[in-house]
């Protein structure tokens, strides 16, 4: 038997396209909280007050929206759980976490004879994937016209897809989905809490989900949020679905929602831990004081200031989301974005590279909206990049970027 030391694990500067660094607030909520169980009055108080904020934060309306305990995917997995075994699907993939949304779809579209098939990549008859290209958006129009052809019964996009750093046309899916008489599905994993969007303005969507660690940053594991409108709750109700922890009716019921209404006393789903329910009301708490527009239109300052830094390196941006840029490297240093990207992580600067190809730099500004923070975060990744041998003078990038903020304020 070996007992290993306790586990340290350094401070980073996480300047990818999430975690996003969590707030010290909504740490301090965690780590002060007293041990009570799932079923003690402020624990459930804390998950009511959520849900309203929640409502407030997304711009919705809609009964059904609460947390699903767990990462952005299990916020997916819950939304997704709609979809039955033979249902006719569309899915409009164009990077890496609208691909594996698809494979979610997949295996959950799939017969039990053609699951067996290929259990890991199954590739069911009743779904049709439209892909586009990494680095492109999808469009209104590539929509409409799958839309069109099939005639699904659901629909699925991304609303921004941080494998690539492209926000796709959400009017556009919206639209067509009511157009054609289909049920949108919407992984807005990246965009609730950076973008300035009511739900509620997108009927044709019938459920939305996101995730813990991005624009509402409170990744000590807490809660990803989801909403439904009353329709795929009908759905749900009238034909199941094949899930106990992520079932969007009964998980909802912790939270106080039963028979599409707020209810005083909520009922048992499962342990909900104290600590990730005061740190995830923390988190709105600051969202919502800060506010949803500034915070948007402050994403959208920083990272003008970081695109025009990174290309006065060299780089080419081909991203057009506010909290991340996507970038490919000068064609010097061409085909070493992965060591760069390593050695830079070995000195406690967290960026990324993409994880499906092609293999760019991704480097992102959650909770990072200050001109000392973006100065720091430029002045690293100049570092890499002279490191690995490329050609400019950092005093100019600095001073540039100096000139940005020193004109807007
Ligand atoms: C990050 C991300 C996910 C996955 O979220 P996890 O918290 O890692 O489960 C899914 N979709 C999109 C668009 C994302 O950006």
């Amino acid at each position: 038997m070996k007992i290993y030391p306790s586990l340290v694990i350094p401070e980073t500067l996480a300047a990818g396209p999430g975690p996003g660094n969590t707030d010290p607030r909504v740490l301090e909520a965690f780590a002060k909280t007293g041990v009570a169980d799932h079923m003690q009055a402020d624990v459930l108080r804390g998950m009511k007050e959520a849900k309203f904020m929640l409502r407030d934060l997304w711009g919705t309306k809609n009964v059904y929206t609460y947390g699903v305990a767990g990462t952005g995917f299990s916020g997916l997995d819950c939304v997704l759980s709609l979809i039955l075994p033979g249902d006719k699907v569309v899915a409009f993939p164009n990077g890496t976490f609208s691909g594996i949304d698809s494979l979610t779809i997949r295996m959950k579209a799939s017969t039990a004879e053609e699951l067996a098939a290929d259990s890991m990549n199954p590739k069911p008859a009743s779904v049709t994937i439209v892909e586009t290209p990494h680095g492109q958006s999808v469009s209104g129009e590539t929509i409409d016209k799958a839309l069109a052809q099939h005639k699904p019964m659901w629909a699925f996009m991304a609303h921004w897809e941080t494998g690539s750093g492209r926000i796709n046309d959400l009017k556009g899916f919206s639209d067509a989905c009511l157009k054609h008489g289909v049920m949108g599905i919407c992984d807005a994993v990246s965009s609730l809490g950076v973008g300035d969007f009511n739900i509620d303005d997108y009927p044709g969507i019938v459920a939305w989900a996101s995730c813990p660690q991005k624009g509402v940053l409170s990744l000590p594991l807490t809660y990803a949020p989801v909403s439904f409108t009353d329709k795929a709750i009908e759905m749900v109700k009238k034909r199941g679905c094949r899930t106990y922890v992520h079932h969007p009716v009964l998980d909802a019921r912790h939270w106080g929602i039963v028979d599409g209404k707020d209810v005083e006393a909520p009922a048992y789903h499962q342990t909900h831990s104290c600590y990730a329910v005061a740190a995830f009301h923390e988190a709105l708490r600051i969202i919502l004081s800060y506010g949803r527009a500034r915070k948007a239109s402050d994403y959208k300052y920083h990272e003008a200031a970081l695109r025009q830094a990174v290309e006065a390196m060299g780089c080419e941006v081909t991203s057009n989301m506010p909290s991340l840029v996507v970038l490919n490297l000068p064609g010097k240093l061409a085909g070493k974005e992965k060591e760069l990207v390593q050695g830079a992580r070995a000195k406690g600067f967290g960026i990324w590279p993409t994880l499906s190809e092609p293999v760019q730099v991704r480097i992102g500004i959650l909770n990072q909206l200050s001109p000392e923070q973006i100065t720091e975060i430029v002045s690293r990744f100049a570092d890499a990049m002279l490191e690995m041998g490329a050609e400019f003078d950092k005093n100019n990038v600095l001073n540039s970027l100096k000139g940005y903020y020193a004109k807007a304020a």
